[in-house]
């Protein structure tokens, strides 16, 4: 640290991405990306755009929105486009959340939303997922926070029926109720065609996970008008032009491609499903998952031994430290490839031990 850095940032603790290691080829099964490329449309697109980067992006991001919309079945005034779906969290916590308003979240989810509260200095309430790792709705009904729910929930897998997610969301009609959608093209259901109801939902959507796009950064913001009008303002006051000219280009192309991406999301589906089969089989306990990854816990090998082990095996898989889920490992979904490799070197492992 600098004898400059400001005393509000001295006591930081930041994110930890997944590691992206360079020192030897990795099957790389720990930061959830589709293993699939972008569809060669998306790239074709990209290329092209490429010729035009002496100019600034659409600030706007017209063309992305309106694509986006029909995607999602909105109107581009529902619609806030954003450089990674992180992006519209951040925004999110600037915008809504201060001393008097802390935000709520399950103790298990995505380890950003912390990071995020403390950086922006919005005080926020760890709620705890049951014994199963599962979220109880009834922990949310008529709370005093702002509400962030990743549904599919990461690391766990888990999801909501969209009723409890709206009952979670007409019941704090005074608080902004944020659904984080990442995963949810792998098995779970949409809440976006709630925001034409309630005026307090917002929906967070990211390509990097079904539609390849982890390096374009690309994730978008769906709520009310008014909603994403806040949003804006906090965009405008700190980078107007947060979405490149080619991830704009990628983005149109990709919504486009569409059935390129379901494709690839079916297979993810049936390749999960196998390899929960595996693991099983192997002595695992599985969470049921709607995402493109698997929560799982080896019967004889500690979440820790058996991440390092892989990873000098050349499988990078995701451990966290924190207790309750210090056991797991997370496991993205990769090609049968990818897969069946991680199985023959979970049998080796579990092997030496006897
Ligand atoms: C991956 C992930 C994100 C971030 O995605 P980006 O769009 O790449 O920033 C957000 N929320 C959850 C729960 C995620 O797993």
């Amino acid at each position: 640290m600098s004898r400059f850095l400001s005393k509000k940032y001295a006591t930081l603790t930041p994110y930890v991405p997944g590691e992206q290691p360079r020192d030897m080829k990795y099957v790389k099964l720990n930061t959830n990306e589709s293993p699939f490329p972008p569809s060669p449309r998306v790239v074709a697109a990209a290329e092209q755009e490429a010729n035009r980067l002496n100019l600034y992006s659409d600030p706007e991001c017209t063309e992305l929105k309106r694509a986006a919309a029909e995607l999602y079945g909105v109107e581009p005034k529902h619609v806030l486009p954003v450089n990674g779906s992180d992006e519209i969290l951040y925004f999110a916590f600037l915008a809504y959340g201060d001393d008097q308003n802390p935000f709520a979240f399950a103790d298990i989810s995505y380890g950003f939303y912390p990071v995020y509260a403390r950086f922006c200095d919005v005080p926020s309430r760890e709620i705890p997922l049951k014994d199963d790792f599962s979220l109880d709705y009834r922990d949310y009904l008529g709370i005093r926070e702002h509400i962030l729910i990743a549904n599919p929930n990461a690391p766990t897998g888990t999801t909501l029926p969209l009723w409890q997610i709206e009952e979670i969301v007409g019941s704090n009609p005074d608080r902004v109720v944020i659904i984080d959608e990442a995963y949810i093209d792998f098995g779970g259901e949409s809440c976006v065609p709630l925001i034409h109801k309630y005026d307090n939902l917002l929906v967070v959507q990211t390509f990097s996970k079904s539609r390849s796009l982890a390096g374009a950064r690309l994730g978008f913001g769906i709520g009310s008008e008014q909603l994403i009008r806040d949003l804006n303002t906090v965009k405008y006051s700190i980078n107007p032009y947060n979405v490149n000219r080619m991830t704009q280009a990628a983005g149109v192309a990709a919504i486009e491609d569409d059935d390129y991406y379901r494709a690839n999301a079916e297979t993810i589906m049936t390749i999960r499903a196998e390899a929960t089969e595996q693991l099983q089989s192997l002595g695992f306990t599985v969470l049921p998952s709607c995402a493109n990854f698997v929560f799982a816990k080896s019967g004889s090998v500690s979440g820790e031994e058996l991440y390092q082990k892989l990873k000098a095996r050349g499988v990078l898989v995701r451990h966290f430290t924190k207790e309750r889920i210090k056991d797991y490992c997370r496991i993205t979904i990769g090609t049968r490839e990818q897969m069946q490799t991680l199985m023959t070197n979970i049998q080796s492992i579990l092997a030496e031990k006897g």
